[in-house]
Order: C-alpha cells, then structure tokens, then sequence
C-alpha cells in the first residue's frame, strides 16, 4: 500500500496529510497479528522548521490483534503513539543528524517528494507494537467459550478453577 505525499512541502506549508489502512494492506505489520481484523489511522501534520530542519509529525491510532499468549485466541491491542520528525535529504543526512538527548519525542527520517506515508505508519506501527499481550481476564475469556467448544466440560469440575481457589486462599 502506498500512499506518496511530498513530505518536505507537508511540513513547510503546514498540512495535515491522514489516511486509514487495514492490517492486509501492511504486509510487514500483518506477519505479526493473529488476524487481519482492526484498522491503523495515521496522520501527518507540516511542523514547519525544527532546529534548521523541515519537520514533520506523525501520530497513528488504531487497534490490531495479537496472538494471547494463555490461550491463544486474538486479544485486541491498542496502537498509538506521536513523534515530530526531523527530514533529512538523504542517509548520509540524517546520519549527520544528532537527536537532542532530552528530545524523546524527536527523530530524524530520509524525507522525500514521494515519501510513504503508509509505510511510515506501518514502521511505527510496528515500533509500538507489544512484543506480547494477553486478556485481562484471560481465564474468563476462555471459559466463557468452552461449551460450544466441549459440551462435556462444564459438567466436570474445572482443575484450573480449583487450582485458582487455591491460590486465592492464601
Ligand atoms: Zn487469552
């Protein structure tokens, strides 16, 4: 999926530049989800000039599923996350870039006439993504479904229960 702005007059001219994408039009995002439901939105919006650079915002919102790690069923997760980048001209550029050390909402990125911004958006996407997630109430999650699952298990006692009761008794 592509989505090509000219990112230096964005940031000179101060625009707002958004878009809504699925998981399936985010090949490298995608690789990591359990399914291809929920959305990112992003947007670009013209920072004019950071310490004698073009700079530019990016914020993303959405929501994606990942694979809970207790039983193994897609558990929503929340993506967001906001940053003012620094535009450099080429590599060698943004190399020469140093980040402020107190500026942890700063970064620099290779700009360009025809930069993509959904591909942007899926790379923070993919920074703020949890390496793990799992249900609140995972126990819950997983038992509210086991009689469709197993039409026999609720007649038995439930050795996780048990095990639960245990260990709320200390
Ligand atoms: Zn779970």
């Amino acid at each position: 999926m592509a989505h090509l702005v000219d990112i230096f007059e964005v940031a000179r001219r101060g625009t707002r530049v958004e878009g809504t994408l699925k998981p399936a039009e985010l090949p490298e995002l995608s690789k990591l989800l359990a399914n291809e439901e929920g959305r990112l939105s992003y947007a670009a919006e013209g920072e004019g000039d950071r310490r004698g650079h073009p700079a530019a915002r990016l914020s993303i919102e959405g929501e994606v599923f990942l694979t809970c790690t207790h039983c193994g069923k897609p558990v929503a997760v929340r993506l967001e996350s906001e940053a003012v980048f620094l535009l450099a001209r080429s590599e060698e550029e943004a190399n020469a870039m140093p980040i402020e050390e107190d500026a942890e909402d700063e970064d620099v990125v290779v700009g360009s006439k025809r930069f993509n911004l959904a591909e942007w958006a899926e790379e923070e996407a993919i920074l703020t993504l949890p390496s793990a997630a799992r249900h609140d109430a995972c126990d819950e999650a997983e038992w509210a479904q086991t009689p469709d699952d197993e039409p026999e298990a609720p007649k038995r006692p439930n050795p996780f229960a048990a095990l639960a009761a245990l260990k709320t008794k200390k």
